[in-house]
């Protein structure tokens, strides 16, 4: 019992007798069309998280860029004497 319970896809509510049987049902259209905007959302929060972390890589650029024209700054200042 506990096996068929596993053997059944959430798209349809339907049981497959063994893995077989069910992956053959996630190649069919009907399961493709109700993974896809699943596969979506996915994605989306892959391409969020992605975005985050290339705004956080920028504002520590920003940061290093900042201290570099401190330091530049700061060794012509000494250079000038
Ligand atoms: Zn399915």
């Amino acid at each position: 019992m506990e096996i068929s319970k596993c053997l059944v896809c959430p798209c349809n509510n339907k049981m497959y007798k063994n893995n077989n049987t069910l992956k053959e049902h996630h190649h069919s259209n009907i399961h493709m069309v109700w993974e896809y905007p699943r596969r979506i959302k996915e994605l989306e929060i892959q391409i969020k998280r992605y975005e985050n972390n290339l705004a956080h890589e920028k504002r520590i650029n920003k940061l290093l860029m900042n201290q570099l024209d401190k330091l530049e700054e700061f060794h012509e200042s000494e250079t000038n004497f």
